[in-house]
């Protein structure tokens, strides 16, 4: 068997920051360190100072029952915390407040289920559990890792709530793995958890390797395109060493995203040991079934119910449904815009293609775009009627969601409309034919050659030309030469 060949084994370790608390997850320190100075959110329980108490925030036990749910796992009736030991500066205490699966441990949830749509393929991505854990500080380095004489520390992140969610390794290239990180992001932006643009927000661990050989894991991918990125070389370069009769070393790497590269971070010669306990000053808690079912009954509509709700109500097929409503502003809008115009598909396609695109394109975030509901109903109501172009809306769209072009408007006073006027649209059309004398030919041999001679007109009428009639004059004009050779 052949590297090609070989099946890739991916599972997902996710970091989120839960940015929607007001408060850190032991103490009542401000949560929303990044705007300030290193070291000013901070207090005697993130520092790790002696004598001190944690105490747990309450809400964000709920939001991670919310999330459990929202992932579908079994939540567990037992609020548990242990101390994960290593030593680090980063973390004050030496130890992570952190949970566990073992004997007299459990994690808040465990064995759930997210589904995912993976070029027209449904998928399901088993999550193995989901900890609530503290953030620990950050290292500041001056310049780069390897070259910073010496390196700050900041305690701003520590003690900050965070959900670690481990999945079962069930993806197998890193399209399947994007999806995932996707799909799981827009779940707890639905579920108003966490803002995941905020640096930092969420990072990703990634397991892959080839099956029947080491397991390499990449450490702080920060980014939805970056998992798919440092994955695909990941496995180029796996391939590359199982080919030339190579041994996969078990090891931790690190991904540049500037060099596009991972790098190696150190050995794994045995599992770590943590030295798990159960913190003695968080003693287990019992969760009520009373005070886990009225979290789940306060949920919002999630990504997977508005699938649905989008197929029915819009009757729009599953994949058009997804694509809009993994991106939470962009299904938004288009309920919005689907109040005043009603052909469903078409509006979906403007949105998911060029749409889309434009926003890309000028890098605009959500409340950014300059184009609202309106002004796309109006583009759309034109198009239909006939007074625009397929092509002069495609021209129109990037000025919309930039400047928000008052498309009605510019229709009046510029008389910026589709032509239909058939003398006006001969006469073109004699010019074209005239001067394409080879493309005639082929025209008259074969049918669909007319459809670069109707190309070469909307090209002289700047796109504005209805394609239509254009074709049905070329049609008669063809005809015509036929009848007289
Ligand atoms: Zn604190």
């Amino acid at each position: 068997m052949t590297a090609k060949e070989l099946k890739v084994i991916i599972g997902l370790e996710v970091h989120v920051q839960l940015t929607s608390l007001k408060t850190k997850l032991f103490c009542p320190t401000p949560a929303n360190y990044r705007e300030s100075p290193p070291n000013t959110h901070v207090c005697p329980v993130c520092l790790g100072l002696p004598g001190v108490l944690p105490v747990v925030n309450r809400k964000a036990v709920e939001y991670a029952i919310a999330v459990a749910k929202a992932l579908n796992c079994e939540i567990s009736d037992k609020l548990i915390f242990v101390r994960k030991h290593y030593f680090y500066p980063d973390l004050p205490k030496n130890y992570q407040i952190s949970q566990y699966i073992g004997p007299g441990f459990t994690s808040i949830a465990k064995n759930g289920y997210v589904t995912i749509y993976v070029q027209g393929k449904k998928k399901i991505v088993r999550i193995r559990r989901i900890n609530i854990e503290e953030d620990p500080g950050r290292i500041i380095y001056i310049g780069s890792i390897e070259t910073s004489p010496y390196s700050l520390i900041d305690y701003n992140r520590s003690g900050v709530a965070l959900l670690e969610i481990v999945t079962e390794p069930d993806m197998e290239n890193p399209k399947e793995a994007r999806a995932f990180v996707e799909k799981l992001i827009a779940i707890l932006e639905y579920l108003g958890v966490t803002n995941p643009e905020l640096e930092g927000a969420f990072r990703v661990d990634a397991n892959i390797s080839f099956e029947g050989y080491g397991r390499v894991e990449i450490k702080n991918i920060g980014s939805v395109k970056d998992v798919e990125r440092a994955l695909t070389y990941e496995i180029v370069r796996q391939r590359r060493i199982i080919e030339q009769g190579g041994k996969i070393e078990r090891e931790t790497r690190h991904w540049d995203p500037e060099k596009g590269i991972t790098v190696p971070l150190r050995v794994k010669e045995v599992e770590e040991d943590y030295r798990y306990f159960p913190d003695p000053d968080l003693p287990p808690l019992r969760m009520s079934r009373e005070f886990i079912e009225k979290i789940i009954k306060s949920m919002p509509e999630l990504p997977d119910e508005r699938i649905e709700r989008f197929m029915k109500q819009y009757n729009l097929d599953e994949y058009r449904a997804t694509v809009l409503v993994l991106i939470k502003w962009l299904a938004d809008f288009f309920e919005e815009t689907a109040k005043m115009y009603n052909d469903y598909k078409k509006l979906a396609d403007l949105l998911i293609t060029d749409f889309l695109r434009w926003v890309h394109e000028y890098n605009l975030s959500p409340s950014a775009i300059k184009a609202t509901p309106t002004h796309i109903a109006k583009l759309l109501s034109l198009w239909d009627k006939g007074i625009l172009t397929s092509k002069m809306v495609k021209e129109l769209l990037p000025r919309i969601v930039l400047e928000g072009l008052d498309i009605e408007k510019y229709v009046e006073t510029t008389g910026y409309v589709r032509i239909t006027d058939r003398s006006y649209l001969h006469k073109i059309v004699e010019e074209v034919m005239n001067e394409n004398p080879k493309a005639v030919k082929d025209a008259l041999s074969n049918p669909k050659a007319i459809n670069y001679i109707v190309g070469l007109v909307m090209k002289k009428t700047n796109g504005k030309a209805d394609p239509q009639i254009v074709k049905n004059i070329i049609e008669e004009m063809l005809n015509k030469l036929r009848e007289g050779s």
